[in-house]
């Protein structure tokens, strides 16, 4: 029987037999015992399936990776140490050294930096396009070396809405993949494999875990993209691998699990940004109330948000639920159960009077971190981009008065008066 996405939440992953214990244990063990080297040679072969080093998997991380993969809707994921190393590996398991990349210019800061910087110098070129660009421009940024396409379901922090059925026919068009990391919207407001994606990633560190206890990454697949009907372009995934006696992934577990056993077996071997059980099992619990969380988030993201757009010292508020947002349209159609907890407003007085403003603040702590269960506050202009003149900041889109607030789970009338009395006293 298929559930919905909130008994998955709860009951996806681990399915306990008779006598074993009611709650996914954690397995903290690096190493798996066999009875011969026949046995445990077969595993490093791949022509086994089993447990036989924590680097590469986990029973733990795999039972969580199995209730992600259930919650998209997909065929085979895997979960990773971070969202910085689900990105990374997400891209560079099909395209490397000489391959081109497309990417939403709204994105992260830090996969932003990981794509412009660091992968190009591993020698992969991107090319950042607007999210609200048109089919056509997006068509022109494609190259023959072209692998993949990527953006952000709602950006962080710019809070754009990704026209996800845009991107995936552009991206399909051009026979390759979108990878959507769908961060903010957590499969309980969005699942990005239903309008088009083919890969989903996650940067586990905020609302899945929910708490702000444990930094983790997940990728999932959809298992609908053809690699072999472009067997050209991936020729990683079309063409033997010597490291495993020649096998072909796509040969050998098909369409639905060829990408991640690739990613696994090559990635997660050399590089190994293996999360630990601990984490695993941290995340789950997280999970468990995912669904319940996430509508309260939007409620009192919602109420923040209408409570700071008709305050008169409030300039501006940007939030994909206020009608009149320029996101508002494509938030009713791809986030219509309500988007996520992260809204970024300006008061008046510019920098210094958001610094002024944040001063004054009860309840949200000021930290540099988004969506968990405690309401919390961050302004760019005087913390992470305070070596930035008020002219670099608008240029690269984060305005000096910008504040990037992530409503918490708790009362939001308390949530706004902690608010209401700051704005009163500048
Ligand atoms: C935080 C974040 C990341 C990076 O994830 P880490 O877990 O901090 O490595 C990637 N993408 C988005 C959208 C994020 O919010």
């Amino acid at each position: 029987m298929a559930y919905k996405n909130g008994t998955k939440c709860v009951q996806s992953g681990w399915s306990p037999k008779t006598g074993e214990p009611r709650v996914l244990p954690i397995i903290q063990s690096t190493t798996f015992k066999y009875g011969t080297s026949e046995e445990m040679g077969r595993l490093f072969d791949l022509e086994a399936s089993g447990y036989f080093y924590t680097r590469l998997q986990n029973p733990t991380s795999d039972c969580v990776a199995a209730k992600l993969c259930d919650l998209e809707g997909g065929t085979a994921a895997m979960l990773l140490s971070s969202g910085q190393a689900a990105n990374l590996f997400a891209v560079f398991n099909i395209a490397s050294c000489g391959d081109h990349v497309i990417s939403s210019a709204a994105i992260y800061g830090g996969t932003y930096n990981l794509f412009a910087v660091t992968m190009k110098k591993m020698g992969i070129e991107f090319t950042f396009v607007e999210p609200d660009c048109s089919a056509e421009e997006l068509d022109a940024a494609f190259r023959p070396n072209t692998k993949a396409v990527f953006g952000e379901t709602i950006a962080n922090p710019a809070l754009d809405v990704l026209d996800i059925e845009t991107f995936a026919d552009a991206a399909h068009r051009h026979g390759v993949p979108l990878i959507v990391d769908n961060t903010f919207a957590t499969p309980v407001n969005c699942r990005p494999f239903e309008w088009g994606a083919d890969i989903v990633t996650h940067s586990t560190t905020k609302y899945l875990d929910g708490h702000a206890t444990s930094v983790g990454g997940a990728i999932i697949d959809s298992g609908k993209f053809d690699w072999k009907a472009h067997a050209d372009k991936f020729p990683g995934l079309t063409t033997p691998d010597e490291s495993y006696h020649g096998i072909v992934y796509a040969d050998k577990f098909g369409q639905g699990g060829a990408y991640i056993t690739k990613c696994v077996a090559q990635l997660m071997r050399d590089f190994g940004s293996t999360p630990s059980p601990f984490n695993a099992f941290l995340l789950n619990l997280g999970i468990e109330t995912l669904h319940v969380r996430m509508p309260k988030h939007c409620a009192n993201a919602q109420a923040v948000a209408e409570f700071l757009s008709g305050h008169e010292k409030v300039t501006w508020v940007r939030y994909c639920g206020l009608p009149g947002d320029k996101n508002y349209e494509l938030g009713k159609k791809y986030l219509p159960n309500g988007s996520c907890g992260v809204l970024s407003f300006g008061v008046r007085g510019g920098r210094a009077g958001a610094e002024n403003f944040m001063k004054h603040l009860k309840l949200a702590a000021i930290v540099t971190h988004v969506a968990d269960a405690r309401t919390c506050i961050l302004h760019p202009a005087s913390s992470t981009h305070r070596q930035m003149s008020d002219e670099e900041l608008e240029a690269c889109g984060v305005l000096p008065d910008l504040m990037r607030l992530s409503v918490g789970i708790e009362d939001a009338d308390d949530i706004i008066a902690g608010i209401s009395q700051a704005l009163d006293q500048i």
